[in-house]
């Protein structure tokens, strides 16, 4: 069967279908309903199914693949990398789940990881999955003050943390912040498990609650732990948006239609066998980190190659030469991943041998034809725009090179996966509309396997985030779509970052794309502020490549220009600014209400997942000089 038939089936009949699709992994009991609904916007998959994340990503594996490479977790800051093979990963996981036994951390208590792209985070997570411990993992990185809310919503019996991290040769110190996060906040665990790397000499060690990690180990290797069956809808874990729109959501996730739904995306969607590999640029702190750095590849049997550093560092290529050293099959990063690489020399993309590589895979952001035509162009592969939230843990809309591979459509993420049935509907009325026609993107209830079954503690929350929005009971993060005659779906950004000039509504990417076409141009974002005379006016702030020597206000203009020729006199910048950085959440994405909060004087909102405030402050300068 094709894509069509299987997707069709997928939502037709969901309960055949995903009864099938269980088959994929082990239950020690087997689903007794496939489905339950009787409770919505609530649902339920694989109810009575007892199972565990962490037997099928590593014991499952152990006979048949035992010796094959499980993590090879390569590290440019530090220098090293560590082969681990599915029976060291085996090994290393009981010791850390007797450590954290040994800690008193047992089922459904809650286990906040605070570690960089390393392989113990990994350990970790698959420890925690393996004695029914629920993990929440807190990106590293993330200041005192955001580990210390989590800290507070997860209450955990444990903290893992490393003593640091290190970004572009430089250490930056994890401990200090976990030291003031616990004083913040209102139950800290009790004990703190400390990984230390030897990055910093100086770290402070609390008698009494900080316990090293290599001590533990030592004592606790040879270990066996037993797995701890969860039903299927049992929690798995939080994680957390990334707050681009306001307050972060504490995602919560399941056990079984998790596991399902990941080993069925990485043969369809990510068209990978057991025993090929991928490298999945993420960082285990997000949702693309836990799907596909961690437990989608070893749910499917295949290799995952974890990195910690720079995209540039030591040089541009090394995204290309990991891909040409492990026979890389697919690719998953980031458009703004790649965005960063094409401030620098093409040169690079050609490099190294990629005649292993076969799919590039971004998603996160909407991806800019420039961008797209860039690393396609550069590579001579096959790029494929996914679009998923942390809510979803897994596409949501993509092409499917494993089933059926149809052509990519520049722009768009293609069609939805499997027990997705969206709509594009009216934001008052809530009608469906035409194709062609702008509207916000919503999802038919039941969600489907691997979704969030809740937000932590918060059933109030989740009902009204998520479905609170229209008459019907439809599921949306209100991104701004639109599906053409061939059924492709193409995301706008999100409906609040929509500008209304004189009644017309334009979507701040498509203003974006057009700036983008401009070779000086690195990145631009937009927001709408305030006219008297048109309600509101396009603004855009860019910054520019390396080497460009025009001077900012011939850009200026010409990006001006470039927008009217591209969209009609109709989407005329109001302003353009050219600044040094554009504000970003920690995960990379465009924070562009701040951007409009600066230029209007209003209050920008919650601003804890900013990622580095000196892009903010050279906004206000640029604003203050003028445009
Ligand atoms: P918050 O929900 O806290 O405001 P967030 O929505 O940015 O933050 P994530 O779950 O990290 O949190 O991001 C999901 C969002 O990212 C989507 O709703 C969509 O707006 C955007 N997105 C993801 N992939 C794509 C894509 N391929 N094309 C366009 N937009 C995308
Ligand atoms: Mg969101």
């Amino acid at each position: 069967m094709g894509y069509e038939d299987t997707w069709r089936r997928s939502v037709d009949e969901p309960e055949a279908f995903w009864g099938e699709q269980a088959k994929l992994i082990d239950w020690q009991v087997p689903p007794r309903h496939i489905l339950d609904q009787s409770n919505p916007p609530f649902r339920r998959w694989f109810v009575g199914g007892t199972t565990n994340l962490c037997h099928n990503a590593v014991d499952r594996h152990l006979e048949a693949r035992g010796d094959q490479l499980a993590i090879v977790a390569v590290s440019t800051e530090t220098g090293t990398t560590r082969e681990i093979s599915y029976r060291e990963l085996h090994h290393e996981v009981n010791a850390f789940a007797a450590v954290m036994q040994a800690l008193g951390v047992g089922k459904g208590d809650r286990v906040v990881i605070y570690l960089p792209n390393i392989a113990e985070a990994v350990f970790a997570m698959l420890a925690c999955a393996r004695i029914g411990a629920i993990h929440s993992v807190v990106f590293g990185g993330f200041a005192a003050h955001n580990l210390a809310l989590r800290i507070d919503d997860a209450e955990p019996t444990l903290l893992i943390c490393a003593d640091a991290g290190m970004r572009g040769g430089k250490v930056i110190p994890y401990k200090p912040l976990v030291d003031a996060a616990l004083k913040e906040a209102k139950a800290p665990p009790p004990h703190v498990l400390v990984v230390n790397r030897g990055l910093d000499p100086t770290m402070a060690v609390v008698e009494g609650r900080d316990v090293d990690y290599a001590v533990q180990r030592e004592a606790h290797l040879g270990a066996t732990v037993p797995v701890a069956w969860l039903e299927s809808n049992e929690p798995s874990y939080l994680l957390y948006t990334s707050g681009t729109t306001g307050k972060p959501k504490g995602v919560q996730r399941d056990v079984g239609g998790y596991a399902v739904a990941l080993a069925l995306s990485m043969t369809t969607i990510f068209d990978l066998q057991p025993g090929q590999v991928i490298l999945c640029t993420s960082d285990v702190g997000w949702a693309v980190g836990h799907s596909y750095n961690v437990y989608g590849p070893l749910l499917g049997g295949c290799t995952a190659i974890l990195y910690e550093g720079m995209p540039t560092n030591p040089d541009p290529g090394i995204w290309w030469k990991l891909c040409e050293q492990y026979g890389v099959r697919t690719m998953f990063s980031s458009p703004t991943g790649i965005r960063i690489l094409k401030k620098q020399d093409e040169a690079w993309l050609k490099k190294y041998d990629l005649s292993a590589l076969r799919w590039i895979f971004l998603a996160g952001e909407p991806l800019d034809q420039p961008t797209y035509e860039w690393l396609s162009g550069g590579t001579g592969k096959t790029v494929i725009d996914n679009y998923w939230q942390t809510e979803t843990g897994w596409p949501a809309l993509s092409l499917m090179p494993g089933l059926d591979m149809r052509p990519v459509k520049p722009g768009s993420p293609g069609f939805p996966t499997f027990g997705y049935r969206m709509r594009v509907i009216d934001d008052a009325t809530g009608e469906d509309k035409a194709p062609g026609e702008k509207g916000v993107l919503v999802i038919e209830p039941p969600l489907p396997p691997g979704c969030l079954t809740t937000i932590w503690r918060d059933d109030a929350r989740y009902a009204r985030s998520y479905f609170g929005h229209f008459k019907e009971l439809l599921y949306s993060s209100l991104d701004w779509a639109v599906r053409d005659a061939d059924g492709y779906t193409f995301i706008l950004g999100r409906t609040d970052d929509v500008i209304n000039v004189a009644g017309h509504r334009l979507g701040t990417r498509e203003i974006e794309e057009s700036v983008a076409t401009l070779g000086a141009v690195a990145e631009v974002a937009v927001v709408g502020i305030a006219d008297e005379l048109k309600g509101q006016l396009p603004a855009v702030f860019a910054t520019l490549k390396q080497g460009v020597t025009d001077h900012p206000a011939d850009v200026a203009r010409a990006m001006e220009r470039r927008v009217v020729e591209l969209l009609g006199a109709l989407a005329r910048p109001g302003c353009v600014f050219v600044v040094g950085a554009l504000p970003k959440t920690r995960s990379g994405k465009l924070l562009r209400r701040s951007l409009q909060a600066l230029l209007q004087g209003t209050d920008p909102g919650d601003l804890s997942t900013l990622d580095d405030p000196s892009s903010l402050e050279e906004v206000r300068k640029a604003i203050a000089r003028g445009p």
